[in-house]
């Protein structure tokens, strides 16, 4: 049916960069593009470049589970992800592009009672800063989630599970696609095939990039390259940074009859499930352990993944697994992101994602151009500092934060 459809408008443009602009954002993921669009729509500045290596998507963006969830224990972050979920909730809406939002919940598994107290601490955590949570029982868990085995004979027994109903999943490249179309919209340049290969200096002061495109000089640059940011800021001279490069891996399998209509993730292990309106089953584990930025992972954890999955869900053992890939994860040493001004001045920021940046996407841009515009955070990243690693007032929450379990 579409091959009759012929004049289809691009979506964006493809300009050529101009030599100077207000705000250079390196990389054209999620993260860079909703910057621009906040930029230009929040704070009226759309003399901006979105410079992006590859193509729009080409990142992890376009390679994520797309889990969307706010279930976080401590204050910075559960104020921070809860902001991010308000926004996704108009999303479709705000950018007139459907993001396919699906509102389906998440279900974290307890299998031990050390780690139902404090799934139910954080539960109350989450109330306590205005998100969603409830615990379920397992004959409830039972009711909601078919397949899972609920009996004490189970491998890992499943005690109870919080449940955040409004978390749930959307259409990872629509999302891409809504900000590149708005901020383009709005007068923003994206640059694409246009890798940053150097930085422009005068003095300490960052005034530009160097591209293969050529030279762009900018009043402020902003770093979010996400798996890269090591790579990219070694361009600046900033060689120590709190971030390992690893790959993490997603999995699909053949499509199934619709049987989960919600996130399952299991507590006993590193495990999480999605089914897409394809019928395929959406999941990943953990990191590969090894530092990488190879966007593809090794077998161990697709053997672990794999042997988890036919735990939890004994019956989809037979289930054949159709593709796998991987993207490169930017992990903090504290699982916390970071949206900072500086390291050096005229540059900004934007890293420490983890395995969960995707779900922060609309956040992080709106509260990096915040800090953009204004040259100071929002309150809402305030803690989300670089110097936060020498002060020792680390975001420790790598057991909710970094991790979906
Ligand atoms: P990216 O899309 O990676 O954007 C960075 C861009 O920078 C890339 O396009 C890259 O090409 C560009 N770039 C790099 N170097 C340069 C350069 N020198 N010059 C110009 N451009 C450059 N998060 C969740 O919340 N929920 C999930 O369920 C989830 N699952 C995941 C599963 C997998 C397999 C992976 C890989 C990630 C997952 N994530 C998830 C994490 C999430 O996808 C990332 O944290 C988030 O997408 C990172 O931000 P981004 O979209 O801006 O990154």
């Amino acid at each position: 049916a579409l091959t009759g459809n012929r004049d289809w408008k691009p979506a964006w443009c493809k300009p050529e960069p101009k030599p100077e602009y207000d705000v250079v954002v390196v990389g054209g993921g999620g993260h860079g593009l909703a910057t621009a669009y906040y930029l230009a729509r929040e704070h009226g500045i759309t003399n901006i470049a979105v410079v992006e290596k590859g193509w729009l998507g080409s990142g992890n963006v376009g390679r994520n589970t797309t889990i969307v969830r706010s279930n976080y224990m401590l204050p910075a972050n559960v104020r921070f992800y809860e902001h991010s979920m308000k926004l996704w909730e108009n999303l479709s809406h705000e950018l007139n592009y459907n993001v396919m939002f699906s509102q389906r919940g998440i279900l974290n598994l307890a299998h031990t009672p050390s780690q139902a107290d404090d799934f139910i601490r954080r539960g109350n955590a989450m109330l306590h800063d205005g998100a969603d949570a409830v615990w379920l029982t397992p004959a409830e868990i039972a009711k909601k989630v078919r397949g899972l085995d609920v009996s004490a004979k189970a491998r890992f027994p499943i005690l109870g599970g919080l449940f955040q109903p409004r978390a749930g999943t959307a259409r990872h490249d629509a999302v891409a696609w809504g900000y590149a179309r708005g901020a383009d919209r709005l007068g923003v340049d994206i640059l694409e095939n246009c890798e940053v290969t150097g930085f422009l200096r005068d003095g300490d002061r960052v005034t530009g990039v160097a591209t293969v495109r050529g030279e762009i000089r900018a009043k402020k640059v902003a770093i979010a390259v996400a798996g890269s940011t090591g790579r990219v800021m070694r361009l600046a001279g900033i060689d120590r940074l709190p971030i390992e490069s690893h790959v993490l891996q997603a999995f699909v399998s053949e499509s199934l009859k619709p049987f989960i209509d919600t996130v399952v993730t299991f507590g006993a292990g590193h495990l999480y499930v999605s089914q897409s309106d394809k019928g395929g089953l959406v999941f990943g584990g953990d990191i590969d352990g090894y530092n990488s930025y190879a966007q593809r992972g090794n077998l161990p954890v697709v053997e672990e993944v794999m042997s988890e999955m036919a735990s939890l869900f004994p019956g989809l053992a037979p289930v054949r697994l159709l593709r796998s890939w991987g993207g490169i994860m930017d992990m903090s040493m504290d699982g916390s992101p970071i949206i900072t001004t500086g390291p050096l001045p005229g540059m900004f920021l934007n890293s420490g994602w983890c395995y969960g940046g995707f779900k922060a996407t609309p956040a992080s841009g709106w509260c990096f151009a915040w800090t953009i515009a204004k040259d100071a955070p929002h309150p809402l990243n305030a803690a989300f500092t670089l110097d936060r690693f020498h002060r020792g007032a680390v975001i420790d929450e790598k057991g909710q934060g970094a991790t979906p379990r």
